[in-house]
């Protein structure tokens, strides 16, 4: 589906939405997040709906990045304060994701932010080597398999 009706970002694609639009195209549109982490915090969203990255066709998915990238760029020139940027995508309920049209978050970060946003450095217990490779064994072949059904 190009628009679900419903859905809060479609509507920012289409002007029936309140947005500060910082960049749109033929592929993507770049808006400031409402809720930001930072201020400066823009969302990069394909301009078709799709619910996950998954449904996102190949050119616009790379264009989304590379967009990203510019606004990561823009961001450290703007005044706002921005030393350092995060790209962030939550893909699915579990890993955040809270808005069901995909985006991209560019987000300004700086020494001392309140942000929080860091990775943690892992368990105690960390893998070992025997199951690292049966990791990679495992995400090896199902990725392989999917990259050979997209060819
Ligand atoms: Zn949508």
């Amino acid at each position: 589906m190009d628009r679900d009706p419903e859905c809060v970002f479609c509507n920012i694609v289409h002007g029936d939405g309140e947005a500060h639009i910082i960049y749109k195209d033929e592929r993507v549109t770049a808006f400031l997040d409402i809720h930001p982490v930072n201020p400066g915090h823009t969302l990069v969203i394909p301009n078709v709906h799709a619910a996950s990255i998954q449904d996102i066709p190949d050119d616009i998915c790379g264009w989304m990045f590379v967009i990203g990238r510019d606004i990561d760029a823009g961001l450290r020139q703007s005044g706002l304060r921005s030393e350092a940027v995060n790209l962030y995508l939550a893909d699915g309920r579990a890993a955040g994701q809270v808005v069901f049209h995909a985006h991209l978050h560019v987000i300004p970060r700086f020494p001392g932010d309140p942000s929080g946003l860091k990775l943690p450095a892992g368990p105690p217990g960390s893998p070992s080597p025997a199951e690292l490779a049966e990791h990679a064994r495992m995400l090896g072949s199902a990725f392989r398999a999917v990259r050979k059904s997209e060819s």
